[in-house]
């Protein structure tokens, strides 16, 4: 671990750092252990731990204890320490390349790659230390390349490809679900239903998305269902899927079959079709974006307003946080949480529960990541201000920590840098 000194300095001879704000002391202990003090510690499971030190050893949490023993490595002052963020729905290699477009031909699969190495970093300063992508076949090198510990990203789970309607018989989709199993994939995904952008009806018949489903699940795998009208939910449903996309046509007893069934819902309201819109010009003319696919979007967006207050109200829905972010998006993935209380109703605490636990527990992964506990993986973001109280602060992320190591570090109070990469 090592300060830029310097910099801090100049900060400090500035004026630029009010006391108590941000400041940095001491070394790293004696027994390498880190220890991150700040005025709240947001545990993930809805807990709020005030004054204390999360004590970080290798790749783990070691302990939270109450106050601060005044030999913090980082002094994080009035900030709020959470676990780093979540979004299960994430395509992560999605970009605008040379042309400035979607469409970007001529491009190398090396110049695509390094998009996504980009893709990556810009997601992990914006404090999400896991994704899910769903899913394409570079997804895999740039997972486990990330994973070897030297690039910085988030932790990405793939479902590599996607199966639709043209996917073959029901019998040719349950070979190719074992096929993206043994090309190691994390989760499948299947259309089960067209694109708001042409409507959103029922694609796949009921016994393609039952092949996909249950082969999915003897293969040990969860499936992420694309579905916008009620029919397609509910075949899923019915067919054993494990988690719906999208929803924009979802009504009220959908929803509570869902929650019935235990069967997670990921709307994405606060990102996708906001930033489709922001970037038009990139994507008009390219496959279904054409007029009339914007139109159904910008009709999407005012679906999704009584959509997601409806799911927010309806008991026992278990909602994590995925924003369909594509091209344009990425770095902008915690305005979903922004949109999940600002529309839809939802507590802030709640909100930042579907971005942490409840997004690990979706993905299988609630023993080692998503809350803030002894024996758990040192994924800890700090955000400026009480997300709690203003769910903004999620947008302010100042300190990244993936795996017990830091890899954005930032002053809060006017957005100084003082560090944004690799820190040891
Ligand atoms: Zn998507």
């Amino acid at each position: 671990m090592r300060f830029r000194l310097g910099v801090i300095s100049a900060c400090l001879a500035s004026g630029a750092l009010a006391a108590g704000a941000f400041t940095l002391s001491a070394q790293p202990q004696p027994d390498s252990s880190i220890r991150i003090h700040a005025a709240a510690v947001v545990d993930g499971t809805g807990r709020v731990v005030r004054n204390a030190t999360v004590v970080v050893r290798g790749s783990k949490i070691a302990s939270i204890d109450a106050g601060s023993s005044g030999t913090a490595t980082y002094e994080l002052g009035t900030l709020t320490v959470m676990p780093g963020m979540m979004d299960v729905h994430d395509h992560i290699g999605w970009h605008f390349g040379k042309t400035g477009r979607l469409d970007n031909d001529g491009e190398t699969p090396v110049q695509q790659m390094l998009y996504g190495v980009e893709n990556a970093y810009v997601t992990l300063m914006a404090g999400f230390t896991t994704i899910q992508s769903p899913g394409a076949p570079s997804d895999v090198d740039l997972r486990d390349a990330i994973a070897r510990g030297t690039i910085p990203g988030p932790r990405i789970l793939t479902s590599i490809r996607q199966f639709n309607e043209n996917s073959g018989t029901p019998e040719q989709i349950r070979q190719k679900v074992r096929q993206v199993k043994k090309e190691g994939a994390d989760l499948v995904k299947i259309f089960a239903s067209a694109s708001i952008r042409d409507g959103g009806k029922q694609t796949m018949t009921d016994a393609q998305i039952q092949a996909a489903c249950s082969e999915a699940k003897a293969q040990g795998l969860r499936t992420l269902v694309h579905a916008h009208s009620v029919e397609s939910a509910r075949a899923s449903v019915n067919a054993g899927c494990t988690q719906i996309e999208h929803g924009v046509l979802l009504d009220a007893a959908t929803l509570k079959l869902m929650a019935d069934k235990g069967v997670y819902f990921d709307p994405n309201v606060g990102v996708v079709l906001q930033n489709y819109l922001a970037n038009k010009p990139k994507f008009l003319g390219i496959g279904n974006y054409n007029e009339e696919g914007f139109k159904y979007m910008e009709r999407g967006i005012e679906l999704n307003k009584a959509m997601i207050r409806q799911a927010v109200n309806t008991p026992g829905l278990k909602m994590p946080i995925g924003t369909d972010a594509v091209a344009g998006a990425h770095g902008h993935n915690a305005d979903e949480l922004v949109a999940r209380v600002q529309m839809g109703g939802q507590k802030p605490m709640d909100a930042i529960i579907s971005a942490t636990s409840l997004a690990a527990q979706s993905m299988n992964l609630g023993d080692t990541i998503g809350t803030l506990a002894p024996g758990k993986e040192a994924d800890l973001i700090a955000v400026d201000g009480d997300p709690t109280t203003d769910i903004t602060a999620v947008k302010r992320v100042v300190f990244v920590m993936k795996g017990g190591k830091v890899y954005k570090h930032v002053a809060a109070s006017n957005g100084h840098a003082t560090h944004s990469g690799i820190e040891n």
